[in-house]
């Protein structure tokens, strides 16, 4: 039998317990209402923009005065338009496969050289737009190049993080590279672009986290990238980190355990 006093020491104990856990809900509530509308807010502004510059360069397009070039660059604008809404949609619906549990690993012997390579190719011509170099900086030998692993989601962790570096970076260049250990590889992408504060670093990885989610912002996106990247790369049984300097660049690294 507990004393009176003990009694209420017992009660009190457990009213703080609930109390932290109370408030533990309620954080936790308001995070995911937090989400939901950085969810709307993103996701209609990257719906709308791409949306309202298709529907006001097609009414420009039916002018029929307009000179070759100016109905070239429109066109150009309303490609542009398209392929941002066609990479939101793709993006939403990767993470809803994912947190629906839709997504398995398949896995098959692939030359991770060759991967990087193609990749390297593939992006390319989007950098060098931006007036970046793109190259790789490290492969491995031949034997070492020959991995197990699941080659259409290294690809996916990869452009993601590629197509990133191409975006936040506007003078300099960007550098792939691949480290084989004994169980694993270490792929890594290296930009000299705008950097992340250290305060964001850990956040990014975060669904909808944006390092400027302003109105104004002056990067498209949908902020789901680096999510949709860390989902895969756990997936696999692996790591994904970064080291970060403000206005000097990014290095992600993605660590992935291979067999032969
Ligand atoms: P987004 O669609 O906004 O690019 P991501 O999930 O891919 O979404 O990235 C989340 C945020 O991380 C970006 O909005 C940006 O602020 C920051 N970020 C990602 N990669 C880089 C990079 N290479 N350099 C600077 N900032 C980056």
């Amino acid at each position: 039998m507990l004393t009176t006093a003990a009694n209420t020491v017992v009660s009190v104990y457990v009213r703080k317990k609930d109390r932290e856990e109370l408030l533990f809900a309620k954080e936790r509530a308001e995070e995911s209402d937090r989400l939901k509308s950085a969810f709307l807010d993103n996701i209609s502004h990257e719906i709308r923009t791409p949306m309202n510059s298709i529907f006001g360069f097609i009414s420009l397009l039916q002018n029929p005065n307009l000179t070759n070039i100016e109905r070239n660059e429109y066109i150009h604008i309303v490609k542009e338009g398209g392929e941002r809404l066609l990479n939101t949609i793709r993006d939403i619906v990767d993470i809803s496969e994912v947190e629906a549990k839709q997504v398995f690993v398949e896995l098959s012997k692939i030359d991770i050289n060759e991967l990087v390579l193609t990749i390297i190719s593939l992006y390319k011509s989007d950098a060098e737009a931006k007036g970046l170099t793109i190259n790789n900086s490290a492969l491995v030998s031949h034997d070492s190049a020959q991995v197990k692993t699941d080659k259409n989601k290294v690809y996916s962790i990869l452009s993601n993080i590629i197509k990133n570096a191409i975006k936040y970076t506007s003078i300099g260049y960007i550098e792939i590279g691949v480290e084989r250990n004994l169980s694993d590889i270490v792929l890594y992408v290296k930009d000299t672009g705008i950097g992340i504060p250290v305060e964001k670093q850990q956040v990014i990885f975060d669904r909808f986290v944006q390092v400027d989610s302003s109105k104004t912002r002056l990067y498209e996106g949908s902020g789901l990238g680096l999510s949709i990247a860390k989902a895969y790369v756990e997936m696999l049984g692996g790591k994904i980190w970064l080291n970060s300097e403000l206005n000097k660049g990014s290095t992600f690294y993605i660590q992935i355990p291979v067999s032969d």
